[in-house]
C-alpha cells in the first residue's frame, strides 16, 4: 500500500510558476496575495492602496484592469511604486474586453506580472475562444504568467448547460450542484489544456476555482488537485464581512492548506466602511502562521480569562503587548533575522499561567483575582523577575524589546563590509 503524501510533498509536485521575483508551487512557501478597491484609474489612490497593501505584507497586489484608463494608468502605477521602493508584483484582473486592453495598451501588458482571465467573461460564441486565445498570446508574446481564475458567479454558461444537458440524460441524473461543481473544474482544466495549446507553458499556469460554499469550495479544490499538477490560487470568494469572513475563509482555506493544497491565498474580506484594505492581509498571514506554515510576526498566546480574571488588568495587558508587537514589527523585520519567530505568552492567574508562560520565549502571569499583586516573567522556561505594581506593562515591553535586541541577530546591510574569508 503506498504512503499517503505528507502537505509538503503534495505542494512540491505541483508546477512552479514565478510571478515577477515571487514564486509560487513547487513547493516554495504558500504566498500571501490581495486585491485594491481603488478605481486603477486614479493613479494616487492605487498606488497608496498597493503601498499599504504591500507593507502589510502582500506578496502580490492584483488591480482590476476594466477600460481603457484603467489599462493606461497600470503603468503609471508601477512606475510610481517603483520610484517609492515598493517592489511588489502587480496583477491585471480582466473581464469582458480584456482581449482588447492588452491588445491597445502593450505597457499595460509589461508592466503586469500576472494575468487574470475568467474563461466565464471572455465573450459569447465563436468569440470566446478567439478572445481567450489573443490574452494567451499576448501572454506568451510578453513573457507573463496567467491565472486561468473560473467563479461560480460567473461560469462559462455554455458549458455548464452542455454537462446539465448531459446529466439529464443520464439513467440516474447528478444532483444539479454536483454537475455545477464539475463544471467549474471542468471549465479551470480545459481553459488551462487550451492555453498549453496555444504555447502557455505549464510553468506560467495558475488555477483558481472560487466559490462562496465552504463545502463547494473543498469539493472542487480537492478535485482539482487530483486531476492536475497546476500551481493553486485558493480562496474562499465573496467570504462576507467581519467575523463572518474570516472564519469561513479560515475554515475552507485550513482544510485544503492542511492536505497540501493551495499555493496562494487570497482571504476576500469585505471592509467595514471606512476600514482598513489590508486587513485580508493579516488575516491571510494569521492564518498561514497559526498553521505553522509561515511566520510573519511575533505570536502572542492569551489565555480567554474567566471567573478569575474580574480586571480588565489582564485584557489591557494583552491588547497592548499585541499592539505594541505589530507596531514594532516593521522596524524589527528590517533589523533583525528572525524576530517572526518570537512567541509571547500573556496570562490571567497561575492556573496555567507559569506553565504555558514556559513554553514561550517570553511569558507572563498575571495575578488573578484574589491573588498576590505580583506577576512572574519567565524567560525560555525560566523565571527571571517578578514585576509589581502599576508599571507592569511598561517594564514587560521593556524586557520584549531587550529580548529582540539579544536574542536576534542583526541583519547586514548593503555598506557592511564581507566577512573575511577564512
Ligand atoms: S489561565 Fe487562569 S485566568 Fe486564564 S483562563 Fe485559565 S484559569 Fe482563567
Amino acid at each position: 500500500m503506498s504512503e499517503r503524501e505528507t502537505p509538503y510533498q503534495q505542494r512540491r509536485r505541483v508546477s512552479s510558476v514565478r510571478i515577477g521575483d515571487v514564486l509560487i508551487g513547487g513547493g516554495h512557501p504558500v504566498v500571501v496575495q490581495s486585491m485594491t478597491n481603488t478605481d486603477t484609474a486614479d493613479v494616487t489612490a492605487s498606488v497608496n492602496q498597493v503601498a499599504a497593501l504591500a507593507r502589510a505584507g502582500s506578496q502580490l497586489v492584483r488591480l482590476t484592469v476594466d477600460r481603457d484608463a484603467a489599462a493606461k494608468a497600470v503603468p503609471l502605477v508601477r512606475e510610481r511604486l517603483d520610484a517609492m521602493g515598493v517592489e511588489v508584483p502587480l496583477i491585471g484582473d480582466f473581464h469582458y474586453i480584456g482581449h482588447k486592453l492588452l491588445a491597445d495598451n502593450p505597457a499595460c501588458a509589461e508592466a503586469l506580472a500576472k494575468y487574470r482571465i475568467n474563461p466565464g467573461n471572455v465573450g459569447f460564441g465563436e468569440k470566446k475562444d478567439v478572445q481567450f486565445s489573443a490574452m494567451i498570446e499576448t501572454a506568451v508574446r510578453h513573457g507573463k504568467p496567467v491565472r486561468i481564475g473560473v467563479n461560480w458567479g460567473s461560469l462559462d454558461q455554455d458549458l455548464a448547460q452542455r454537462m446539465m444537458d448531459d446529466n439529464a440524460r443520464r439513467a440516474v441524473p447528478l444532483d444539479p450542484r454536483a454537475v455545477t461543481r464539475e463544471a467549474l473544474v471542468a471549465s479551470a482544466l480545459q481553459s488551462a489544456r487550451r492555453a498549453e495549446e496555444l504555447g502557455l507553458a505549464r510553468e506560467r499556469i495558475v488555477l483558481s476555482c472560487k466559490v462562496s460554499d465552504v463545502q463547494d469550495l473543498i469539493f472542487v479544490y480537492r478535485t482539482l488537485a487530483e486531476r492536475g499538477d497546476y500551481a493553486l490560487h485558493l480562496g474562499l470568494t465573496e467570504a462576507g464581512m467581519g467575523v463572518k469572513g474570516m472564519v469561513g475563509s479560515s475554515a475552507a482555506l485550513a482544510i485544503l492548506l492542511s492536505e497540501g493544497i493551495g499555493d496562494t491565498i487570497r482571504v476576500s474580506l469585505t471592509p467595514e466602511p471606512g476600514g482598513p484594505r489590508t486587513q485580508e492581509v493579516r488575516v491571510a498571514q494569521e492564518l498561514l502562521q497559526s498553521m505553522g506554515l509561515r511566520a510573519f510576526t511575533p505570536q502572542v498566546t492569551a489565555c480567554p480569562g474567566c471567573g478569575r480574571t474580574t480586571s480588565s488588568v489582564f485584557q489591557d495587558l494583552a491588547q497592548r503587548i499585541e499592539a505594541r508587537v505589530h507596531a514594532r514589527m516593521t522596524q524589527w523585520r528590517e533589523t533583525y533575522d528572525g524576530v517572526e519567530n518570537l512567541k509571547l505568552a500573556v496570562m490571567g492567574c497561575i492556573v496555567n499561567g507559569p506553565g504555558e508562560s514556559k513554553h514561550a520565549n517570553i511569558g507572563i502571569s498575571l495575578p488573578g483575582t484574589g491573588e498576590q499583586p505580583s506577576a512572574p516573567v519567565f524567560i525560555d522556561g525560566r523565571k527571571v523577575t517578578t514585576l509589581r505594581g502599576a508599571g507592569i506593562g511598561e517594564a514587560f515591553e521593556e524586557i520584549v524589546e531587550d529580548y529582540v535586541r539579544t536574542h536576534y541577530p542583526k541583519k547586514s546591510t548593503k555598506g557592511d563590509a564581507p566577512a573575511a574569508a577564512e
